[in-house]
């Protein structure tokens, strides 16, 4: 058995990296979740160590390129075997299954665009965890939808974009990452533009977060663009309006992986509690078995609505939300259900129950947000 060694120690930093790969053995998915991650998990959680050594050993096992009909050796987009990997992280640890989601979002975004360049420098790297990635398109999901405001703007200049503003928050971060960003072209037509961005860009510097209270462990930054220069050979879609329509079913699909996950691990720790508190725990209202009901019934409808990603039409994309609202509320009624079955012992700071809780919340608010679905889906009611 290998025993992993962190390669990034305490609340993340941008130093002290040692040679990831080698750290973890290539093994299947199934038993890198379980044999390597499943006992970092609550230093993830709680000293905030960033798990790129099993990262990167997932996109060797394969975990990544899925959904990538480029990359995928069965030449499909195969968005439910995407989730299904994800989803075996995050049984075991969600902040890795959100990071997994983060680096299945960046490589989704260069697949769909026209960037010859990008798909054929950066694309491989990313879906076999080589490469690393984010994705800071939540301030733009929200502003497409009405919320707010985009936070980066750019003026036009010869080859390229200057890019300024602040990203609160983008994850899976670090000085040689990528993620995708998108920017309102000042002036003009008041086009907003995606690009890739690299953390090592003149003008960019990625600012530490304050300390959260789960997924500490996901190198979770602030971007701060001061003057970066994007150049055109970065752009992933000009104008990006078309562009979403087209990517962000897949991007709200494969968010699935990270709940899914979340549920299979309360399952787990409510037959565990069972074993000696079954006399008891039988009032509970809710049981592993309804909640792996639930589980088949969201499979089911997922492997249906993965079928057809690229679907623009409004029926397919309401159906798209109203699963990943099922999701978020599944794991949040899971996570209160393994709670309550494992009484004190769940209390205890280590315990599997207290972290999930903490997990299933941010499926709940990781953009889109309960709130944010709810508001799409009663835009689609009424127009
Ligand atoms: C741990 C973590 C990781 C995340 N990773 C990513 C990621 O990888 N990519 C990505 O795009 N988004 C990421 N987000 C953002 C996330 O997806 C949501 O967009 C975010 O939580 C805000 O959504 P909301 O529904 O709370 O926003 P709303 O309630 O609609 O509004 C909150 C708004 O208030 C402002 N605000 C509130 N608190 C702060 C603060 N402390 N600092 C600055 N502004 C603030 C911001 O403008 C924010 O958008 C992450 C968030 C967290 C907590």
């Amino acid at each position: 058995m290998s025993s992993p060694q962190p390669i990034m120690e305490g609340r993340p930093g941008l130093t002290g990296a040692a040679d990831a790969a080698s750290t973890v053995h290539v093994r299947d998915l199934e038993s890198l979740a379980r044999i390597d991650l499943a006992p970092l998990a609550p230093r993830i959680d709680r000293e905030g160590l960033y798990p790129e050594a099993v990262l990167r050993a997932a996109g060797a096992a394969g975990a990544f390129r899925y959904h990538l009909a480029s990359q995928n050796p069965a030449g499909t987009t195969d968005i439910a075997a995407a989730v299904d990997a994800m989803a075996v992280l995050s049984a075991e640890c969600m902040s890795t299954g959100f990071c997994a989601w983060c680096q299945d979002a960046c490589a989704w975004y260069v697949e769909n665009s026209a960037n010859e360049a990008l798909k054929r420098e950066v694309l491989p790297g990313l879906s076999r965890g080589e490469l690393l990635g984010g994705t800071g398109l939540s301030n733009p999901m929200k502003h497409f939808s009405g919320i707010e405001n985009l936070k980066l703007s750019a003026r036009p200049v010869s080859g390229g974009f200057v890019v300024n503003g602040m990203l609160p928050w983008v994850s899976n971060l670090g000085e040689d990452h990528y993620f995708a960003a998108i920017f309102q072209v000042e002036g003009g037509d008041g086009r907003a533009v995606m690009a890739l961005i690299h953390c090592s860009d003149e003008g960019f510097s990625l600012e530490p977060c304050k300390e959260f209270t789960a997924l500490e462990g996901t190198r979770t930054f602030g971007c701060r663009f001061k003057d970066v220069f994007v150049p055109e050979d970065r752009v992933l879609a000009d104008p990006v309006a078309p562009f979403i329509r087209r990517i962000r079913s897949g991007f709200i699909l494969l968010q699935m992986g990270m709940g899914l996950g979340v549920v299979e691990g309360c399952i787990r720790d409510i037959r565990e509690s069972g074993q000696s508190l079954s006399h008891v725990n039988c009032y509970l209202d809710v049981q592993a078995e309804d909640l792996e009901t639930s589980v088949q019934d969201a499979r089911a409808a997922l492997r249906v609505l993965a079928e057809t990603p690229f679907d623009e039409s409004r029926d397919y994309f309401r159906e798209v939300l109203q699963l990943r609202l099922a999701g978020s509320e599944l794991a949040l009624k899971a996570s209160q259900a393994a709670m309550l079955h494992a009484g004190a012992r769940g209390y205890l700071a280590h315990a599997p129950a207290q972290r999930r809780l903490r997990e299933s919340y941010f499926v709940a608010i990781v953009t889109p947000a309960i709130k944010h679905i709810r508001k799409e889906l009663a835009k689609l009611e009424a127009a």
